[in-house]
């Protein structure tokens, strides 16, 4: 480290000479302490963390200026914008993990302001006056739609898939395909999460190829589980084999053991099933096919919230809800009355009023007419922009080699990343996609309420 950067580290001035500034104290005096000590904790340690990346060389000046009152007070109105703020996804990938996936229904929506505005009837039988079961409505809802015994339901997807392994096959063994050994994003990775779970993984086959007598060799009077893993996220390709699920049902039903599948989308629409995701497994074919018990994620190719559905045969969803660690796992009552307001929408035959369902099942012409009106709008206020065909995809770790053929606008800007960071920080924020050195927006994610806020707020951004 120079001389100079160990200099201006160790002048780097202390939170209360910053405090006591004229154009500091002020915020003080404006919006309380806490908030602003908060804040200038964080410039000084943007600072310091600028100043010990060795790539950058800054001199006093402009260390005086990232430390500045200007840099305290964004800091200080960034900290007062509410965090959690509502995004139009402009990204074309409908299932985007980090803008929080599936974007609910708006009957889900209002299932989880009425739930959560007041009290609800989440463990009381409003009939008898006795106790209920939390999950007891979206189980119903799930068998019905699945056409099985029982049902339950857990946080997340990774949450139901450790349930199950730990209540069906702690201390015990599971044969897995080495071919689905994978990892999920996140950090889901599956030899790490059987381990976690107590249970012993046995490796079956080869990557590319495992037939059923791998499977058969590898079980032993330790066996208590066949566990089989969707790839999700990728695929593999060429020479290849893999156990169907009737096959592996046959062997399970043999070992005297359950087939478990870990499908983590759970994709419902028969609509999407037959026709662009006629390759995902769903859960109710899974079933049929002869699996156990099935678990998924809730939103994922569902759309519903966040959660972790387990589906099956009553022994198995009975031993699930005695064992203590559904406590751990369960979920509270905004999850459950959008979840099930949302399978409602699935029983009751309205699938299409599933946000998600309606972004993949969306058709050019819808999505031309949205980028005209956005296109026509910037023009207008002379911003150059034209409609362009983009790519979109599904997200979420699913269906990785389905694109789907998609309409955008492309924003000219001198400084398109400038551009983009102004979208990301404006109200409302907007994702958008940099793309060949120009701004993108894709139309498939966005909702046709949402186009004339997204084209005021591109003509806001890119006016600066
Ligand atoms: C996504 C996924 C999970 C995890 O589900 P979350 O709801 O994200 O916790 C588990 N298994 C598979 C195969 C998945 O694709």
């Amino acid at each position: 480290m120079s001389t100079e950067r160990s200099e201006l580290l160790r002048n780097l001035p202390a939170v209360s000479e910053i405090l006591e500034r004229p154009g500091v104290a002020s915020l003080v005096n404006l919006h309380g302490r806490p908030v602003v000590l908060h804040a200038v904790r964080a410039v000084i340690e943007t600072a310091r963390a600028r100043l010990l990346e060795e790539k950058e060389s800054l001199t006093s000046v402009e260390l005086k200026e990232i430390i500045g009152d200007e840099v305290v007070a964004a800091a200080v109105a960034g900290r007062l914008r509410p965090g959690l703020r509502r995004v139009i996804n402009a990204t074309g990938v409908v299932l985007h993990t980090n803008l929080g996936r599936a974007p609910l229904a708006p009957e889900a929506v209002a299932a989880v302001a009425a739930a959560g505005g007041g009290y609800a009837a989440l463990e009381v039988d409003m009939e008898t006056g006795g106790r209920g079961r939390r999950e007891r409505y979206v189980a119903d809802l799930v068998c019905e739609l699945l056409d099985c015994e029982a049902a339950t339901v857990v946080n997340n997807g990774a949450a139901a898939v450790v349930l199950v392994l730990q209540v069906l096959a702690s201390g015990k063994e599971v044969p897995v395909s080495r071919g689905e050994l994978v990892e999920i994003g996140g950090g889901f990775r599956v030899p790490e999460v059987m381990a976690g779970s107590g249970c012993r993984l046995v490796e079956v086959g080869t990557t590319n190829r495992t037939t059923i007598a791998d499977y058969a060799r590898a079980a032993g009077p330790s066996t208590a589980a066949i566990l089989k893993v969707h790839r999700s996220n990728f695929d593999i390709v060429g020479f290849t084999q893999a156990a169907t699920i009737g096959d592996l049902s046959t062997l399970a039903k043999k070992l005297e053991v359950p087939l478990i599948h870990d499908l983590g989308s759970g994709l419902f629409s028969e609509a999407l099933a037959e026709g662009l995701l006629a390759q995902e497994m769903t859960p109710r074919r899974s079933l049929k096919e002869g699996c156990s018990v099935v678990c998924f994620s809730g939103d994922k190719l569902l759309g519903g919230p966040q959660s972790g559905i387990v589906a099956g045969t009553k022994k198995i969803v009975d031993e699930l809800s005695r064992h203590p660690m559904m406590r751990v796992f369960r979920c509270d009552k905004l999850t459950l009355a959008a979840l099930e307001a949302t399978l409602r929408l699935y029983r009751d035959g309205r699938t299409d009023a599933v946000p998600i369902i309606q972004m993949l099942r969306a058709s050019e012409e819808d999505l031309h007419g949205y980028a005209k009106r956005i296109s026509t709008h910037l023009e207008h206020k002379k911003v150059k922009a034209r409609v362009i065909p983009v790519t979109d995809a599904v997200g979420g770790g699913s269906a990785p080699l389905v694109s789907l053929h998609g309409v955008g606008v492309e924003v000219d800007h001198p400084r398109p990343e400038r551009l983009a960071a102004r979208l990301r920080v404006g109200d409302p924020g907007v994702m958008a996609v940099l793309r060949e050195g120009r701004v993108r927006l894709h139309m498939r994610t966005i909702g046709e309420y949402e186009v004339d806020a997204l084209s005021a707020a591109v003509a806001r951004a890119a006016r600066c």
